[in-house]
């Protein structure tokens, strides 16, 4: 089967990935002339990377580890640490650690949450756990469920106390969907939780040790390339043009730079876009089908990725951090935690700010401004006296719709890779899948879509020499 796949995100070209080696041939078109969409990087003027997103692999995705593996790239992962650092607001330049010994799960989880006496007491960590119980021995069912409730509602449902939310959940929030507590879905923060507290190694952290398009990227096109697929830059889809019974006649592609438009036929057609753009490009008759109306519910959240280089080492921590400041969500200094970003003399923080919504508009140097606030209180000792750290250069990339905005009732608008389009499907971390807008959520929907066209395809469905059956991978 030709099938072409409108997206060279992380799952579009996963979806590629696993459809030539199960035989077909992908044709992907990518409308920018960088790969990997959220995770797509930039070289300035010196040859320095900005990226579109800090980005953390964790050991609970179980899909994106198999992927590493199955490309020979594992060494490219640089796992640190097994342990979660938050700054300290009210001791500016300290910071709590929750550290996970080396023992099976949950132990090692409950023993990281009661040998941390920065952020809760004792009673608090116990409200906690009880509050949890539920989500632990219902499972998955039970965390669905919970998507009627922003998390604020659910933690106040369970009893927990305040304070739990203000020192732990307000950071944990932004660091899953850029939102705060009282607009998350409760299904979000408890999926992960439970994740991170069922698996031994859930909760571990690894970076990418270069940029994502070139590390990650680019060995994707290369395994899809050799095999006979292949990938097309700086070719947009513009449109999906119909036959009379609403299947996809062909795909359009907008000629750039004057050239003429093109059309694209196959087999089968994919979206690999995100959500926003998809809803905009879907044909007339499709709008009124119950399957694509609920994507009316699904939006892009507004998030800013920050970049600065400065003239001094400002930490030589080398893991991410929390930075539970109002303005911020994550950050880590590169130049400690990724090889090509490594400078031993200078650092470079790459920071998330988020919620974005205010800040989507204001000018680079307006938020820049209010960053170097933040960063005065979490590098207080490198900003006194007569030789104060100096900003080199910066980047501020921003994203006014990221990954879909994961507040309650979300999860009924999420799609599946399948439509009732029988020559068309849909990918894409929006899509359903059980690990929410994330990388490993991107991998495992290509995986889904490949799978659902070799089940629909049977017969043309041969696995290439040496490559096993499509397989998805559970924790
Ligand atoms: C700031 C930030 C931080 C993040 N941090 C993490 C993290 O730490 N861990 C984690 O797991 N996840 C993180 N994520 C989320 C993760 O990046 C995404 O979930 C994932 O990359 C989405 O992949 P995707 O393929 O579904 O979509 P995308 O990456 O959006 O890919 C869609 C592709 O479609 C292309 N496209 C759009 N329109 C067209 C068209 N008309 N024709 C052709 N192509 C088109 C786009 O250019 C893009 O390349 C972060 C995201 C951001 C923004």
């Amino acid at each position: 089967m030709r099938v072409a796949i409108a997206g060279a995100g992380l799952a579009g070209l996963s979806c590629a990935k696993y459809l030539v080696d199960a035989g077909h041939t992908p044709i992907v078109l990518e409308s920018r002339d960088v790969l990997g969409g959220k995770v797509a990087a930039w070289k300035d003027e010196d040859g320095d990377w900005y990226e579109t997103g800090l980005h953390i692999f964790f050991g609970a995705y179980p899909n994106v580890l198999q992927l590493f593996k199955e490309l020979n790239i594992e060494d490219r992962l640089q796992w640190k640490e097994h342990t979660m650092i938050f700054n300290q607001p009210t001791a500016p330049g300290t910071y709590s650690r929750f550290d996970f010994p080396d023992i099976p799960a949950p132990i090692n989880g409950v023993t990281a949450i009661l040998r941390n006496n920065d952020m809760l007491t004792w009673g608090e960590k116990i409200r906690f756990g009880l509050g949890l119980i539920p989500a632990m021995i219902k499972g998955q069912n039970y965390v669905e469920e919970m998507d009627k409730y922003s998390f604020s509602e659910w933690l106040k449902k369970q009893n927990v106390p305040p304070r739990v939310e203000k020192e732990v959940f307000i950071a944990m929030a932004k660091a899953l969907n850029f939102i705060d507590p009282d607009e998350i879905s409760a299904t979000v923060v408890l999926t992960a939780l439970n994740r991170f507290l069922q698996e031994r190694y859930g909760s571990k952290m690894a970076f990418l040790d270069g940029a994502p398009p070139e590390r990650l990227c680019q060995p994707m096109v290369d395994h899809v390339t050799e095999q006979g697929g292949q990938v097309r830059m700086k070719a947009p889809l513009k449109e999906i043009v119909l036959n009379e019974d609403n299947m996809v006649k062909h795909f359009v592609i907008r000629g750039l730079d004057g050239a003429p438009d093109e059309i694209l036929t196959a087999d089968l057609y994919v979206s690999a876009m995100p959500v926003d753009p998809l809803k905009v490009i879907l044909p007339q008759p499709w709008k009124q089908m119950d399957y694509f109306k609920k994507l009316d519910g699904l939006e892009g959240v507004p998030v800013i990725n920050l970049h600065m280089w400065f003239d001094r080492k400002l930490t030589d921590v080398d893991h991410l951090l929390f930075s539970r400041s109002p303005l911020l969500s994550v950050y880590a200094d590169m130049s400690n935690t990724c090889r090509e970003y490594e400078n031993p003399d200078r650092s470079m923080l790459e920071l998330v700010l988020a919620p974005a919504k205010d800040w989507i508009t204001k000018s680079d140097e307006e938020i820049i401004a209010a960053t170097m606030l933040e960063i005065e209180k979490l590098f207080p000792d490198h900003f006194v006296g007569d030789d104060p750290a100096k900003l080199l250069k910066y980047k501020v990339v921003k994203t006014p719709r990221s990954v879909y905005k994961a507040t309650p009732g979300r999860q009924a608008c999420r799609p599946t890779q399948t439509t009732p389009i029988s020559n068309f499907y849909l990918t894409g971390d929006y899509t359903m899948q059980r690990y929410l807008a994330s990388m490993e959520g991107a991998v495992l929907s290509g995986k889904l879509t490949a799978q659902a066209i070799a089940s629909a395809h049977p017969n043309s469905a041969a696995p290439a020499p040496g490559q096993k059956s499509l397989q998805t991978t559970t924790a």
